[in-house]
């Protein structure tokens, strides 16, 4: 026989005590389970595993399901931002239980589920709330990982306006990072096209490759600390040399906070590689 924790743990942590009736568990198992402290009642009628996530329950809580970043995050999904408070996905009508909590409700098309929206969704949602940079990111992101299907990706472009359709006919299966699909597209909006994740002789894998001679490294948050790491990215860059191409290296601080300088160093050296080429 199933037991209240797989049922509720197989419905994401939460569920409504109607449903749970139909696995069998009567009011009398419900409130006992209330009582000894195993599961938690967050509104009348709502149900929540012990140890459920604190964002997930308050979503609950609050009449819907947890969706935008802090959503993406719960789905191991690399996310932009983080959501000051918890966003929550209300359906088409759903009935909001708010009281003074600072959370974000959308109440976007679909059937209101509790606990934590789909990823689909989750995406859908991301692309009104927070824009095309956000949205990419947690596009490629999920391809990455392979939890989104070709039929998911294909619903998800069509959910999208039209104008932002091309977002996921631009996405790969292959970037290794959030910041590098962020890069990626931001080069592509002022022209520049770049080849990904290229193996170049002695250097190794590149991130992205301009002209086959400027090599352009994105070092993610979790990279390229501690000195043996630093050894090698400054013994790659030596090879790069060696073999006539220029590397420019950037973190996550000069992407998202100084875009306009990252911008300026990728155009001056593109100039600079160009008029080698001429000049030969
Ligand atoms: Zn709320
Ligand atoms: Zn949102």
């Amino acid at each position: 026989m199933l037991t209240l924790d797989h049922v509720l743990t197989h419905h994401g942590g939460v569920a409504r005590g109607t449903l749970l009736h139909q696995f069998g568990i009567d009011r009398r198992v419900l409130e006992s389970a209330v009582r000894d402290g195993s599961i938690l009642r967050v509104r009348q009628g709502v149900f929540a595993v012990r140890g459920a996530d604190a964002d997930v329950v308050t979503a609950t809580e609050h009449g819907g399901a947890l969706t935008c970043s802090r959503a993406l995050r719960l789905h191991g999904i690399w996310s932009l931002e983080t959501d000051l408070a918890p966003h929550v996905w209300m359906g088409a009508h759903g009935r909001v239980h708010h009281r003074d909590c600072g959370c974000v409700s959308h109440f976007a098309t679909g059937r209101t589920v509790l606990g934590l929206a789909p990823l689909e969704e989750v995406l859908i949602h991301v692309h009104q709330c927070r824009g095309e940079e956000a949205f990419f990111a947690a596009l490629e992101s999920g391809l990455r990982q392979r939890r989104i299907s070709a039929s998911a990706r294909a619903r998800i472009r069509r959910r999208l306006p039209t104008y932002a359709r091309w977002l996921v006919d631009f996405a790969r299966n292959d970037a290794d990072s959030g910041l590098e699909s962020i890069v990626r597209l931001r080069l592509h909006r002022i022209g520049i096209l770049v080849a990904c994740q290229k193996s170049i002789g002695d250097v190794g894998r590149v991130d992205f490759v301009i002209d086959g001679l400027l090599l352009l490294e994105v070092d993610g948050v979790e990279n390229h600390d501690g000195p043996s790491l630093r050894h090698k990215d400054l013994r790659r860059d030596a090879w790069a040399s060696v073999q006539g191409l220029e590397t420019l290296r950037f973190d996550y601080a000069l992407v998202i906070h100084e875009w306009p300088l990252v911008e300026s160093a990728i155009l001056a050296a593109l100039g600079r590689v160009r008029v080698r080429v001429e000049a030969v």
